[in-house]
């Protein structure tokens, strides 16, 4: 490893006033940035340990205007798992937590580690690899092994976004709370993440200096259904091949909105844009999964050895809404 200070923060101000120096780094749970700085994927400067943050760790309903369930960025994957209103009130929320990763895992990853881990292309992963994102000159998936890379969106970058959580949270409209140099924002969680360019080699928003600090998930209405599914090589300890965050608000027996976000098969999370205007409207029915299904991959273009997905995509797709008939 290369040498790095270390700085635990005092409180929410002074974490803020140490990553605004540049090449300075959150450490939050550790499972991913920890990697990365062993194999010299990346060399920071600085690592502020935001654990010391204690209000960042909690998880609570606000009862009152707009009733939201509030998520620090330091609560553990695996609390929002075990969580009581998550399980009452976010069935895919918890269906998606428990399917990340290991036990093990799950109990040192937090929310704000796993919204903002890297991806896992292997290229990206391998120090010998100068890859696009790592500020080389190109992406060296596009002519290597490429069966776990993007079939959708666009630029140099192929790589996939790993997060499960990320597009459940996105199907249930969260939003998102950012600290930073210039105060506190929200934005809708969506808007957190950006497809990685020349001048912003990156998948997420954030500057230096801002952080994370908590993710807003409005109580759905009870004719709202969601479900998340995940196809993995494995049926543990595995990354998504392709993942369906579905979230369909009904208006008797038909579709009043669907919102439909892919995980596994672009650098960030997927909104199936053209899927969900396929739903409007419609009654939910076989012919419907099928035409949604082939919708959510308009516009893809696979590799040589990922075709196989825009399959899965498809089928996850006709199994998730054909599971909320
Ligand atoms: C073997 C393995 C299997 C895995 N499988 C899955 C899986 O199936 N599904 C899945 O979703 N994930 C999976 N993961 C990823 C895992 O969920 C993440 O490593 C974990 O959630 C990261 O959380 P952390 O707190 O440890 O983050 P850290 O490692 O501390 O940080 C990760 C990154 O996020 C940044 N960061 C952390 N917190 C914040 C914050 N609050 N604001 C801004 N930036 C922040 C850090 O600077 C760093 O760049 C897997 C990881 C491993 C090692």
């Amino acid at each position: 490893m290369h040498d790095f200070q270390y700085a635990a923060a005092a409180d929410l101000e002074k974490a803020i006033a140490l990553l605004r120096e540049p090449e300075s780094e959150v450490l939050a749970g550790g499972t991913d940035l920890l990697g990365e700085l062993k194999r010299r994927i990346r060399s920071p400067r600085r690592l502020v340990n935001i654990k010391t943050l204690e209000e960042l760790g909690e998880i609570s309903l606000n009862s009152r205007a707009g009733e939201a369930l509030r998520i620090g960025a330091l609560v553990s994957i695996s609390e929002i798992e075990r969580h009581s209103i998550v399980a009452k009130e976010f069935p895919p929320l918890q269906q998606a937590a428990s399917g990340v990763a290991s036990p093990q895992l799950r109990n040192m990853g937090t929310l704000g580690g796993n919204l903002c881990q890297h991806p896992r292309c292997w290229y990206f992963r391998n120090p010998c690899f100068p890859c696009w994102l790592k500020g080389g000159a190109r992406c060296f998936a596009v002519v290597g092994e490429n069966k776990l890379h993007r079939i959708l969106g666009e630029g140099i970058c192929h790589s996939v976004h790993p997060s499960d959580l990320a597009p459940v949270l996105i199907a249930q409209e969260a939003r998102v709370r950012i600290a930073g140099p210039q105060g506190e924002h929200e934005i809708p969680l969506e808007s957190l993440y950006m497809l990685p360019r020349e001048d912003h080699r990156q998948t997420t928003v954030l500057n230096q200096g801002e952080l994370v600090i908590e993710i807003r998930v409005p109580l759905p209405e009870k004719t709202r259904r969601g479900i998340f599914l995940k196809s993995m090589e494995r049926q543990a300890w595995s990354f998504a091949l392709a993942s369906v965050a579905l979230q369909l608000r009904m208006d008797g027996d038909r579709v009043a909105e669907g919102r439909l976000v892919l995980g596994g098969v672009a650098p960030i999370p997927w909104r199936a844009k053209e899927a969900e205007r396929v739903l409007l409207g419609q009654k939910v029915s076989a012919d419907l999964a099928q035409r949604a299904g082939e919708a959510a991959v308009s516009g893809v273009r696979p590799m040589r050895d990922n075709v196989y997905k825009v399959q899965l995509v498809q089928a996850l797709v006709r199994k998730a809404l054909t599971a909320l008939l």
